[in-house]
This record gives structure tokens, C-alpha cells and sequence, in this order.
């Protein structure tokens, strides 16, 4: 098992940010408010992931670092409509087959939590041992690669990898509004992002934007609202959905000329996706304005029975079945906004 879950890291555990992404999706699908993560040396030395969520009973943690064991499918059926960020049971596995792994949790009050301790191989007892925590997880991943030497020397510099690590998490920042996130990095302080008050439904407030993309949108930003719950009435002629809401929202920012570049992000349910007909067309909108450029941060929210998620192992790409029409009524809604800032 240990070198299928080598194997395995190859696809999942690509650099440190790759782990860093793992385990923030964990503890998202935990219901986590608050995030923590701790960096050293570009996460080369250490990741550390802290989480107040709903965390792990005793009895299931080590199924938590064993391949294929998820709490979250329960039969494969339900892929379709997939809702946790997490499915394949794959992340924590693969992790612990390439690096010193620490998991500590506590599903309760009590301040009693348990620890559990994997270098690459995982022991067919592996200790539970008692420790102070707070409800909630805390993933501690040392020496990453330290017994995969060829990839090891794959990763670039310390800087390259926080970059990367950054990315993500401010993706993260992005897409959830409603937790409090934390990176430290060798102990220094490099982002701090408070929860946005404002932010109901996931809703994103122009200052927690601009924190979490680090720069000033100086109130170029154009809010985005599209209800979609037309295609809903529509999608129950051949759907059988509880759905009741669809709809888009977030913010896009114009550029008429400045050569910097922005962030184009597109999150469905929560989910980071690159799917190019969406940025296709929005890049033609703006074209059709007359600008330079466009940067964006759009929140589709639709019902799990519109998409198909598990067509690639990054999980980045997505499928959605009536993407023409949402489309149409996203372009109506942007066209004349867009026009007027040019104009
Ligand atoms: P997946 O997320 O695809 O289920 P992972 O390997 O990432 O697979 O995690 C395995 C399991 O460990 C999860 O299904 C979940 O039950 C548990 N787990 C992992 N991280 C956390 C966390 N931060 N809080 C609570 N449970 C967790
Ligand atoms: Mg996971």
C-alpha cells in the first residue's frame, strides 16, 4: 500500500501547495470558521493546517489516513451532485506516504484530543495518543518527499513555493468570505483575513476582496447579481430537483488600460473551476465594451443536479449542463454595465 500511495501522491501531491489546497478543502468540508496555516520554508519543512471544525472521532482517525476511505460518498452514484470539496478519500493517504504526518483532533468539547503519528509507512497499530486541543483538526506535514529524493529536488525555491501556497489560499479567501484565514510564513505573519460580516451567503464584500487579491480595486468594481431561477423552472421539466435558487453573483472590474493583471476567477459552489466558455465569452464582453481588459470574481451558485464535477483529478474542471443559457443571461446582465463604464 505504501508505493500505490506513493503512486498516488504523484497525481495528488504535486508540490506543497497542492497539500496546502488538500487540507484547506478538508477543513472547509469540516465546517471550519476559522483556518490557521503555519509555513516553513515554503512548506518544504513544514505545512501546518489548524482548523476549528466538527474534527475526527478517535475511532476514525486512522481510516482518515488510509486510501480510498472517505466519509464523504457514500456510493459513487452520488459523484454527480458532488457538494464537499473532498471525495476520493485520496488526499491525506497520499500525503502521509511522502512525508511526516501529524493528525490531531477532537470531535468534542472536552479539550481532549488524539494524536496520531505516520512517516511514509502506516503501522498496522498506529498509536493514539492522548493531547491537549480544542475541537477541531490540526494536520502537521514535515519534510515533504523526504523519502522521494527525484521529487525533492523537483521543487523550486523556497519563494516559489510560498507563491504558490499564497495563491491558494487566497483563492480560498475568495471563494469562502465567512471564515477566517491565517498564512504564516517562518513564523512571519502574511495574511490575515477576518471574516467578512457582510457576507451572507458566502456573499463577498468589496474590502474582503480587495484584501484577499491584495490590491485596490478603487472603486472600479462593478457588483454582479443574476437570478437564475428561471432556468430552474425550466430544468424541472426534465430535472427532478429540490433546488430552489440559482443565481450569480460577485464582482468585475474593468481596465481600460493598465497593463497590470487581474484576477480571473470562477467559482462554482464554492469551487475554484477553470472552464473556458465561461472566460471566453466574458473576455469577449469586454472586448465588445472596449476595454482593455477584464478582471473578475464570480460566485455561480447552482444546483448540484446542473453539474458533473469528477472529470479530472484536480477537480478544477466542471461540467455544466445548461452552461449556454446561463450564459445568455449572464452576458444580458453584464452588456450594459460594461458598455456604460466604457462609455
Ligand atoms: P476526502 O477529503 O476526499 O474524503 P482526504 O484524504 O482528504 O479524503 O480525507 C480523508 C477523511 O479524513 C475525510 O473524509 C474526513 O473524514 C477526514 N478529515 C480529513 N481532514 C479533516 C479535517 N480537517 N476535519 C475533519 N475531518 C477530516
Ligand atoms: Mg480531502
Amino acid at each position: 500500500p505504501l508505493l500505490i500511495n506513493q503512486l498516488a501522491a504523484g497525481e495528488v501531491v504535486t508540490r506543497p501547495a497542492a497539500v496546502v489546497k488538500e487540507l484547506l478543502e478538508n477543513a472547509i468540508d469540516a465546517g471550519a470558521t476559522t483556518i490557521a496555516v503555519h509555513i516553513a520554508q515554503g512548506g518544504m519543512g513544514m505545512i501546518e493546517v489548524v482548523d476549528n471544525g466538527a474534527g475526527i472521532h478517535p475511532d476514525d482517525m486512522v481510516m482518515a489516513i488510509t486510501r480510498h476511505a472517505t466519509s464523504k460518498v457514500a456510493d459513487v452514484a452520488n459523484l454527480h451532485g458532488i457538494m464537499t470539496l473532498g471525495f476520493r478519500g485520496e488526499a491525506l493517504a497520499a500525503t502521509a506516504a511522502v512525508s511526516r504526518l501529524t493528525l490531531t483532533s477532537s470531535h468534542d468539547h472536552s479539550g481532549i484530543g488524539r494524536q496520531l503519528q505516520v512517516a511514509g509507512i502506516l503501522d498496522d497499530t498506529p498509536k493514539l495518543l492522548p493531547v491537549v486541543h480544542n475541537r477541531g483538526t490540526t494536520i502537521t506535514v514535515r519534510d515533504l518527499y523526504f523519502n522521494v529524493p527525484a521529487r525533492r529536488g523537483n521543487l523550486k525555491s523556497i519563494a516559489t513555493e510560498f507563491g504558490h501556497i499564497e495563491t491558494i489560499v487566497r483563492e480560498v479567501a475568495l471563494a469562502r468570505a465567512d471564515i477566517t484565514l491565517t498564512l504564516f510564513h517562518d513564523n512571519k505573519k502574511r495574511l490575515s483575513l477576518s471574516a467578512s460580516a457582510s457576507s451572507n451567503n458566502n456573499r463577498l464584500s468589496l474590502s474582503r476582496l480587495e484584501q484577499a487579491i491584495g490590491t485596490s480595486l478603487m472603486e472600479s468594481a462593478i457588483e454582479v447579481a443574476v437570478d437564475l431561477s428561471s432556468l430552474i423552472e425550466h430544468a424541472k421539466e426534465y430535472h427532478r430537483t429540490a433546488s430552489s435558487h440559482a443565481g450569480i453573483s460577485g464582482w468585475l472590474w474593468p481596465m481600460r488600460d493598465q497593463k497590470r493583471t487581474l484576477p480571473k476567477l470562477i467559482y462554482v459552489n464554492g469551487r475554484l473551476v477553470k472552464e473556458a466558455l465561461i472566460s471566453n465569452q466574458l473576455r469577449q464582453l469586454a472586448q465588445e465594451a472596449q476595454l482593455a481588459g477584464i478582471g473578475y470574481a464570480l460566485y455561480f451558485d447552482l444546483p448540484t443536479e446542473w453539474l458533473n464535477i469528477n472529470v479530472h483529478p484536480s477537480k478544477q474542471r466542471i461540467k455544466i449542463s445548461p452552461l449556454n443559457n446561463i450564459m445568455a443571461h449572464l452576458s444580458h446582465a453584464l452588456r450594459t454595465k460594461l458598455k456604460m463604464v466604457s462609455a
